[in-house]
Order: structure tokens, then sequence, then C-alpha cells
């Protein structure tokens, strides 16, 4: 039988490895471009999400590295709170909590993919919910702000005692050295060069029985504890995130006593040192509210839940404030942050079905839903300038 015999030709090689590499060169120089391009349009495209559980652990870093980064998404905010092991204060670790193992495959992918990760741990407020205490007024239930409010035999809102989740008193004199701890070692862990506080929806603040508290003003109360993270964290180069509900006025917009504040914290928005960065949350409708955060000089990310509608005019707000405002204004309009508000299992499960299937939970408004349209757009926005985005 007579085989081929290829002949050697040394220049066939080259060639073709010039014309590869070439080709390489250029895609990866056309993609880096729309990157560029991306990142001058809408620095921060990212998601906040609660943390996987251990099990869930494995599946969300494959999420990460095939769903997240290939939508161009670069901020990857994960609300720990308590479902970690804890260290620094065993007493209020969660032994089925995340190890610092598991923290460390979430670091990994991240980096690989170029999304920056920052862990949130909720201070002041969201400190019990419904009937149940979280696990700092558990183990510490003198940092209580108002230990006179009764847990409820059920649970009703509203409610005589204006219970909608209890805050620590931000001038117990114990209370930092517990939660800064904390702090830095979800930080540490998680290699992080930012932290998102929460402070959300802070409803009992400066209350007038509270002995250290009572009399003084709430504003000032909100800004002094803003103030006291920040400049914790600065110390070691970190920057301090926070929802910005306590810091628009509830009266004066008529956003309503979750999404803006009614009990006096507002006038803290001139109070708070200016690197703070504000996670604006607006879930049916696209204020205009980022203005107001930019105009007082801080920097802002809008971000939307379930209503793809809302998203997608906050992404075109978003664009076109950057394109509209003055040099010294467009830095503080830094993006767009998808909420999340079901655990990561359940939107992975969303988010699955939707890819996989058009008529999954057809009709039916989801924030896995909101993401895919969102990020959608965001996409486009590589290709399309920001008055071409998609109209609602
Ligand atoms: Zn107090």
């Amino acid at each position: 039988m007579v085989r081929y015999k290829p002949v050697f030709d040394p220049v066939k090689p080259l060639l073709a490895n010039i014309i590869l590499t070439t080709l390489c060169l250029l895609a990866a120089e056309r993609s880096g471009r729309a990157e560029n391009t991306l990142d001058e349009v809408l620095p921060i495209r990212g998601m906040c999400i609660a943390a996987p559980n251990p099990s869930q652990v494995d599946s969300f870093v494959s999420f990460i590295a095939q769903e997240l980064a290939t939508r161009s998404l670069n901020t990857l905010i994960l609300r720990v709170d308590y479902n970690y092991q804890y260290t620094s204060h065993p007493e209020l670790s969660n032994p089925s909590g995340l190890s610092s193992a598991d923290v460390k495959k979430l670091v990994v992918v991240c980096r690989t993919n170029h999304i920056r990760l920052i862990p949130q741990l909720n201070l002041l407020g969201h400190q019990s919910w419904q009937r149940s205490n979280g696990k700092l007024l558990q183990v510490y239930p003198e940092f209580d702000e108002t230990p006179w409010v009764k847990v409820p035999e059920r649970y009703a809102w509203p409610n005589p005692d204006g219970l909608y989740c209890r805050s620590y008193c931000p001038l117990h004199p114990k209370v930092h050295e517990v939660v800064f701890s904390l702090v830095d070692e979800l930080c540490d862990v998680f290699e992080t060069d930012a932290f998102h506080a929460g402070m959300d929806e802070v409803f009992y603040i400066g209350e007038s029985k509270c002995p250290r508290c009572g009399g003084k003003d709430k504003a000032e109360l909100f800004a002094k504890e803003v103030t006291l993270i920040r400049d914790h964290l600065k110390t070691k180069q970190r920057r301090l995130w926070i929802w910005g509900d306590r810091l628009l006025d509830a009266r004066l917009t008529g956003m309503g006593e979750w999404e803006a504040s009614s009990n006096g914290t507002a006038r803290a928005i001139g109070l708070i040192p200016k690197d703070v960065l504000i996670c604006d949350w607006h879930y049916e409708r696209a204020d205009l509210s980022p203005v107001c955060f930019a105009m007082n000089g801080l920097g802002v990310v809008s971000c939307p839940w379930k209503n793809p509608n809302a998203a997608l005019r906050q992404l075109q707000d978003m664009t076109r404030f950057r394109e509209q405002a003055t040099p010294v204004m467009k830095p503080r309009f830094q993006g767009i942050v998808q909420t999340v508000w079901s655990d990561a299992g359940s939107f992975l499960k969303d988010y699955y079905g939707h890819r996989n299937g058009a008529d999954y939970k057809s009709g039916q408004k989801d924030a896995a839903r909101c993401f895919i349209e969102l990020f959608d757009a965001i996409q486009s926005l590589k290709r399309e300038p920001a008055d071409e985005l998609p109209k609602r």
C-alpha cells in the first residue's frame, strides 16, 4: 500500500501561524475596543444577589464564568451577612455558612473574568426580619436601638410599633468593634477594594427612648454612622457603597417611605463623604434621583429589580446623563446594578429557564427576565449609540 508521505515545507506553517496570529490580534483588538467603549459608556455593569450557600457555590462559579462574564458584567455584589464561618467573632459564625475556601473559588473566578467582587453585610438597619432577630442582635441584644419593642405574636405591616426591621444603636460604645471585625474579615477573604454596607430602609434611628440617641438629629446620626464606616474602610484603601433611600426625601419626592426617607435622615445627603458610592434603587420607575446624587457630589449607580421597562429606561437615562453632563459631573454617573432579592439558587433556576425556553414563566415579571433584557441592551451599547437603545 502506498501511503501519502507529506513533504515538509517550512514556509506553510509559518504563513499559517502569521495569519492566525494576525486574526487573533485583530479579534482581540476589536473585542478590547468594544469593552473599552462600553467602559466609557457605562463603567459599572453589575448584579447584587444573595451569596450562594456552600452547596450552590460550584454551580454559581460556572454561572459567573459562563453567563455573567460573557454578558460584559464587571461588578458582582454578594450579600453575605451571616452566611459565613466568621473566625474574628466565632459567636457570630454560621457553621453551615460559606467557608473561606468557598469564597476563594468565587474570588478566583471573578478575578479571572475581570469582575469586581464586593461583599455586603447589612450595617445599622435590617437587623431583624418580621419576628426573627438577625445574628447580631441574637448574640448582642444590648445593641438593639429599640429593645422595648416586643416581638409580635404575628407580624403584620403596618403595626403600632412601626416595626419594619430593627436597627443597632450607632452610639453603643461596643457595636463598632464587633461589626468592623466582621467587615474586615469579609473584605480580606474577598480580597476586595470595596464593601457594601446596605444601610437601606433604616426606620429606627435616633429613637427618643434610646439613652444614647434620644433627642439627636437623625440626619446627623445617619451621616455620622456612614462617615465612621467610610473612614474605617479608607484606612485600608477600600470604598464604601450603600443603598441611597435614606438620602432622599419621601415627602418632597413622593417616593414613599421605603424608596425614600420619611424619618428625617434625608439631609444626610449633604453631610456624608463624597466618595461613598450610592446604589439608587427604584423598581417601578426610572426616577431622576441619580442626578440629585451626582449634583450633591456623590457617585451613583441605578438599581432595577423585576421590571424590564424601568430597567431599560434607567439604562437609557444613565448613558444620557453621562453624555450630557459636565466633565465634573460625568464620572459620578457610574452605571447600573441589577438587584436580585430571591436566593441565588432560585435566581439560577429562573435564569436558565428563561434562557432555555421562550415560554418560561411567560408574562411574569422576575429578576432573571429583567437581568437578561437589561444586559442584552447593555451588550448593544458596544454597537449602538445610547439613543438607539430599545424603546419601551
Ligand atoms: Zn441609640
